[in-house]
């Protein structure tokens, strides 16, 4: 029986007569129908939301000692930890990908987010002061940070859970109330986080889950909606900037972490078998749908032959498709509409003077996974630097490879894009890498690796790749208000 996704508004599950079905990206089957959230429930959502963070109930949450809120957090953590193979199994039906993807990149390592960022508050600063103003008077100032409201979390599908965590939790942890709306295409984990926070002693009204699309659908609903205080989204760089331009009415806050065209600089003296290992991830992890994925590869002409040798090689073997596969492997794309727009841009390819080294196409399986949205991880070579594969983001397992013989060379190619959000570094000259990591105009520069990530570090983008930051003590920030009370401090009559 196929699964059906309500909304969680205010802690009722919601229908709706609106439903739509997701369908599974590794053999077309149907995975859940999903009830599409109406412009009444998102504006219900946000109205009660508002309430307990800085309403007329904001005892009940914003208001409420912060330790005591902690405390409701860490047990939420325990709990959500408990239904990991719950969320696990959403995600991979949801996105086609193994249980070894699931399992290593978010499953616990998401539900644990949760208890970080309790922590991570505690040690947030709280600056004070005694000071002499204007006309001689003393006082006392110091400086509290309160929850903004409602935080509406929008996110795409590529790490399901690990995006909804990443943001649900920054927000509850401040006394805020976040309503989620999940990607169309990953509807499933979020509706288990919600299950477990409906269960847990986080208020009613401080959480709400909203299905549904953009334009005309719960995305556009909730970011349109006045009372919704700061907007932290996640995905494409054109919907960003909507949402910032419906965000400036209102002067509400918004952290955009958008989209990449990442480059990879392997220089002469780098270690071939690190850069192997490390691309092949950077390239085709996640089917190449992870924002900081390398696209582009400019290497040492030295080592130029080398490189594309064994990366080759390495693509033409990857393991695709195999959901119980215990070590690298990918899934399908997202979605057959995904698998399109990749499709079309392998094709430009040919037309732009480039040939492909490895892939280039649709694999065929002959067994159900010919109804998926696979597509062969891919490399091209030969290109100008203004092709179109050049370019513009794939979001697919894709690699554009080209010679260069300087390092400044490197520097203007790797610069050469109007995203800057990350890159990777090979090199065994230390010095080197200190000295080109800041001249490459990017949130996220990795030496020798790609995408070790504490998830409390600072993640943000440059150029189209984003506004604001999150991680961390950035994200939880981004979600408070800093005030500041100062008191005059009278002298003896
Ligand atoms: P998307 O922009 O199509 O959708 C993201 C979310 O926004 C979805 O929930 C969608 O329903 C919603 N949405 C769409 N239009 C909207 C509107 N007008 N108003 C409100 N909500 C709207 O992105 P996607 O296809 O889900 O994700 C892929 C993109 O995400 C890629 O470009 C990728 O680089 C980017 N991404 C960036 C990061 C980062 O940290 N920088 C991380 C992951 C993914």
């Amino acid at each position: 029986m196929t699964k059906e996704l309500k909304n969680l508004i205010a802690g009722k599950w919601v229908g709706s007569e609106k439903t739509f079905e997701k369908r599974s990206p590794f053999n077309g089957e149907v995975v859940a129908t999903v009830h599409e959230a109406t412009q009444e429930m998102v504006d219900e959502a946000v109205t009660k939301g508002r309430e307990v963070s800085i309403g007329a109930r904001a005892n009940e949450w914003g208001n409420m000692p912060l330790k005591q809120r902690l405390a409701i957090i860490h047990d939420f953590s325990d709990r959500l930890l408990k239904r990991v193979d719950d969320l696990v199994e959403a995600d991979v039906a949801d996105t086609g990908r193994s249980y070894w993807q699931a399992c290593n990149f978010d499953g616990a390592r998401a539900a644990n987010l949760f208890r970080a960022y309790a922590d991570l508050a505690v040690s947030l600063e709280n600056r004070s002061k005694t000071f002499q103003g204007e006309m001689g008077f003393q006082g006392l100032w110091y400086t509290t940070r309160r929850p903004k409201g409602v935080i509406a979390a929008i996110c795409p599908w590529n790490v399901p859970l690990l995006m909804a965590s990443m943001k649900v939790a920054p927000g509850l942890v401040m006394g805020n109330s976040v309503v989620l709306k999940p990607s169309e295409e990953t509807p499933s984990s979020a509706t288990v986080l919600a299950e477990v926070i409906a269960e847990s002693d986080i208020p009613d009204s401080a959480f709400s889950l909203v299905h549904g699309f953009g334009v005309g659908s719960a995305g556009a609903f909730l970011t349109a909606n006045p009372k919704v205080d700061a907007i932290t989204f996640t995905g494409e760089t054109g919907t960003g900037t909507a949402i910032m331009k419906v965000a400036a009415d209102g002067m509400r806050g918004v952290s955009l972490e958008l989209g990449g065209k990442n480059a990879s600089l392997v220089f002469e003296d780098a270690d071939m078998d690190k850069v192997v290992e490390g691309t092949t991830r950077s390239a085709f992890f996640n089917c190449g749908q992870i924002c900081f994925c390398t696209e582009r590869a400019y290497v040492h002409r030295s080592r130029y032959d080398e490189f594309l040798e064994r990366m080759t090689e390495v693509a033409n073997n990857i393991v695709i498709g195999d959901k119980n596969h215990d070590g690298f492997n990918i899934g399908p794309l997202v979605s057959h509409g995904h698998r399109d727009k990749v499709k079309e841009l392998l094709d430009t390819v040919k037309e732009d003077g480039g040939e492909f080294v490895a892939g280039g196409g649709i694999p065929e399986f002959g067994d159900e996974r010919d109804n998926g949205a696979f597509i062969q991880p891919s490399i091209a070579v030969g290109l100008p630097e203004d092709a179109r594969f050049v370019k513009n983001e794939a979001f697919g397992p894709v690699l554009h490879v080209a010679p260069f013989d300087t390092e400044e060379e490197a520097i203007a190619l790797a610069n050469d894009t109007v995203y800057g959000l990350g890159t990777c570094i090979w090199t065994e000259n230390i010095s080197r890498a200190h000295r080109v990591a800041p001249r490459i105009r990017v949130g996220h520069a990795w030496v020798n690796s790609w995408q070790i990530r504490d998830l409390l570090s600072p993640l943000s983008g440059a150029g189209a790749s984003g506004l604001g930051e999150e991680g961390g003590k950035l994200s939880l920030e981004f979600v408070s208000q800093p005030q500041t009370v100062t008191v005059r401090i009278f002298g003896e009559d």
